[in-house]
């Protein structure tokens, strides 16, 4: 039988743009995967009440974002899940749905997201856990140097996206001083910017 190759993305998304998708794209070519799995974090406590958009909100601009490409799609399952976003637990939900959905049916998980969030998934816990249950893919813009140079190299792969120099605190910074969003998002992205009247609060420019 042949064995499904799926990564899941995880990110904050606020917002998702131009370089997350392009990313996706890029780590499904170079891995041969037959879906990404976008996943937008659950409510960040340290985050909220800061100009940032709301949780349904950054899963609305995600859907809309990826609604073009048959093989991404959207999970809520970091969403609904209660408390901080860890990846084991995204990891565990979306094998057990996948197990539930295909029984028999043999999967190898990717786990893709920037490369700085990534050296702190890393430090944290049940990282042994995590190295045995996928491969983990850092995906950084050109010249950026990893925080953690130790890291296992069977497990944990780093791929160069120039897109990526997009960034999403670039664009909230940008929508706040009224400077355009075009072509740095999708455009279901930029409208929904507009009519959420998303970051423009002090606070939402930075990290
Ligand atoms: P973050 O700290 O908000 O982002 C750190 C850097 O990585 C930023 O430059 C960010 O750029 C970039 N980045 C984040 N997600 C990306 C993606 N999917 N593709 C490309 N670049 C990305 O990171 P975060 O969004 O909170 O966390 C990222 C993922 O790691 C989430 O799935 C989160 O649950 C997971 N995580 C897990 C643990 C844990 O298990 N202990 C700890 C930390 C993070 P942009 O702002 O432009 O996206």
């Amino acid at each position: 039988m042949s064995v499904r190759r799926i990564g899941i993305m995880g990110g904050t998304f606020d917002p998702i743009h131009q370089g997350h998708l392009v990313a996706a794209s890029e780590v499904a070519h170079r891995f041969a995967l037959d879906e990404v799995i976008f996943s937008p974090t659950g409510e960040a406590y340290h985050k909220a009440g800061d100009g940032r958009a709301p949780a349904e909100v950054r899963y609305l601009m995600t859907v809309v974002a990826t609604a073009s490409n048959p093989r991404f799609r959207v999970t809520r399952v970091d969403i609904d899940r209660p408390g901080p976003t860890f990846t084991v637990d995204t990891l565990r939900d979306l094998r057990a749905e996948f197990d539930h959905d295909h029984p028999g049916v043999d999967v190898e998980w990717y786990f893709i997201t920037g490369a700085d969030a990534l050296s702190e998934i890393l430090g944290w816990r049940d990282v042994e856990q995590l190295l045995a249950s996928a491969h983990l893919v850092g995906v950084t813009r050109p010249g950026h140097e990893l925080a953690d140079p130790g890291l296992p190299h069977a497990q944990v792969s780093l791929l160069e996206v120039p897109a990526l120099s997009i960034s999403s605190t670039d664009i909230r910074a940008r929508v706040r001083a009224g400077a355009p969003v075009t072509y740095l998002v999708p455009s279901g992205v930029a409208h929904l910017i507009a009519k959420y009247g998303l970051y423009q609060q002090s606070g939402a420019g930075s990290s």
